[in-house]
């Protein structure tokens, strides 16, 4: 059946229907007026009024409307939407983990403690790192952190006028967002022509700025999926002039299990575990973005850390030189534990299947495509890779957005556009480690009927989509004028 939203199935409401049944008032009633002022009060109360079924069906019939990683293929560049195995959910919702309070003491939540001492062992292994706090609840919440333990790194060795961070062009927003939120002025560095960090323009902003240099911050993979190779040079210079090398670890799933931001130079990084460790994601979280550090940071970590002691694990507060508190209780508790049982899942040994696979998935859609759309750096790329259809829009007008619009009417949520920002037209796609052969088979041939299409009918895709349930949306009054609560005037 082709599900459809009309007026006449969203707006159900009828006077006087209800889907609750209240017992009849047993105390003493009082005139409400009596207890508040008139002017406090409203004569009517505007809202749906629906019987249950109708109101299980009509969340139903959304939900279904909906596209996730468990209805299809989900290539959002930079996202990581990969799988996220029901086992994961299985560990999450045992009660043992699911209903502890967070305001147990120490000796009643032994086993969630051992957990998050586990996980910060085994991340710090992964990054390379020598601890990890895991207390931010987004990749963008590590960010924050990571810079403000550069901040105290700096104050407490009486470097406190370092003001700069260094972010690359190509960085994803938050980078710059979490440098500024921290205090921080930002600096760009140029993409040279092969999309990686311009090494001559680095050299010519540290020469310029010295003594002022706070840290760069870095993506590796960058976000165009490229392998920044000269990596440790970089680090090494930023060293060289004072600062601190903050890796963005979102791209973690080209290189998990095969390689380590530690062992590149970097001083800190954050994780996404709900993107490379598979946690439910999408829609504003709950997220998790834990940071590793090297040693010369832990002073300053936020508290509380988990630590081992003889008789187990305690939430350790005292730390005098602690940031403080970033996140309450213990960060995304469910969100840690589900990535710890993927992990444990994995193991040691094949933990580098994961990167191993993405790396070779997002290759097989680049080569077998690259006749099709031109490729913004064609070479060897890591867990995704990105697309310009600039060539498409100068001779046929279409343009990245109605190619991520035609694609839906193949059934496939579309990639990323228009980021990086550095590509114009910009199809950015990372299929993950997650998909078989036959799934990435399809949308290369949906990709490559698109491709035929805006050479033959561009009309088709111009006016895409046509098979989803709604068709092309007015962008920009739906930013403007957002609909986003049922309101009484509707009907
Ligand atoms: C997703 C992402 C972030 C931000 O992570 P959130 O968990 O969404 O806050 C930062 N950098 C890159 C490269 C990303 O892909």
């Amino acid at each position: 059946m082709k599900l459809t939203i009309e007026p006449l199935l969203f707006e159900l409401s009828k006077p006087g229907r209800s889907g609750v049944e209240l017992p009849a008032c047993d105390v003493p009633v009082l005139s409400i007026s009596d207890l508040l002022p008139s002017e406090g009060l409203r004569s009517t109360l505007p809202l749906p009024e629906l019987s249950e079924p109708e109101v299980i069906r009509h969340y139903t019939h959304l939900s279904q409307l909906n596209y996730s990683t468990d209805s299809g293929f989900y290539p959002l560049g930079s996202c990581t939407m990969k799988y996220n195995p029901k086992l994961n959910e299985e560990v999450a919702r045992l009660p043992g983990f699911a209903r502890v309070h967070p305001d147990l003491p120490d000796t009643a939540a032994q086993g969630t403690l051992e957990v998050l001492y586990s996980m910060q062992e085994i991340l710090a292994e992964i990054g390379g790192m020598d601890t990890v706090s895991l207390q931010p609840a987004a990749g963008a919440h590590g960010e924050l952190l990571g810079l403000m333990l550069i901040k105290a790194y700096h104050d407490d060795h009486g470097q406190g006028q370092r003001c700069l961070v260094l972010v690359p062009e190509a960085a994803h927003g938050t980078n710059p967002a979490s440098a500024a939120r921290c205090g921080y002025t930002t600096v760009t560095i140029k993409s040279d022509g092969r999309g990686r960090v311009d090494m001559a323009h680095l050299r010519t902003l540290l020469t310029e700025n010295q003594e002022n240099v706070a840290g760069l911050m870095l993506t590796n993979p960058n976000t165009l999926g490229l392998f920044e190779d000269d990596i440790a040079e970089i680090c090494a210079m930023i060293h060289t002039a004072g600062g601190l090398v903050y890796c963005d670890g979102a791209n973690m799933n080209a290189l998990v299990g095969r390689a380590r931001p530690g062992d590149m130079g970097f001083d800190v990084m954050h994780f996404n575990l709900h993107k490379t460790f598979s946690s439910p994601h999408g829609g504003g979280g709950p997220g998790s973005g834990p940071v590793g550090i090297k040693s010369i940071l832990e002073p300053y970590l936020p508290v509380p850390q988990v630590v081992k002691t003889d008789g187990g694990y305690r939430r350790d507060y005292d730390r005098p030189k602690s940031i403080g508190r970033i996140h309450g209780y213990y960060g995304s508790f469910l969100c840690i534990l589900r990535a710890y049982a993927y992990i444990l899942y994995y193991g040691r040994e094949r933990l580098a299947n994961i990167a191993e696979n993405a790396v070779l998935n997002a290759n097989y859609i680049r080569v077998q495509l690259q006749n099709s759309f031109d490729v913004a750096y064609n070479e060897l790329c890591m867990h995704e890779c990105v697309f310009t259809a600039k060539r498409q829009q100068r001779e046929r007008g279409v343009r990245a957005l109605d190619i991520a619009k035609r694609l839906m009417d193949f059934g496939f949520h579309p990639p990323t556009i228009y980021f990086p920002l550095l590509v114009p037209e910009a199809l950015m796609i990372e299929p993950t480690e997650t998909e078989s052969m036959e799934t990435l088979d399809s949308f290369i041939s949906a990709m490559r009927q698109i491709a035929s299409e805006i050479e033959t009918d561009p009309a088709i895709v111009l006016s895409a989509p046509h098979e989803t349930v709604v068709h092309k949306l007015d962008e920009a009054t739906a930013a403007r004028k957002p609909v986003l609560r049922w309101r009484e005037q509707h009907k």
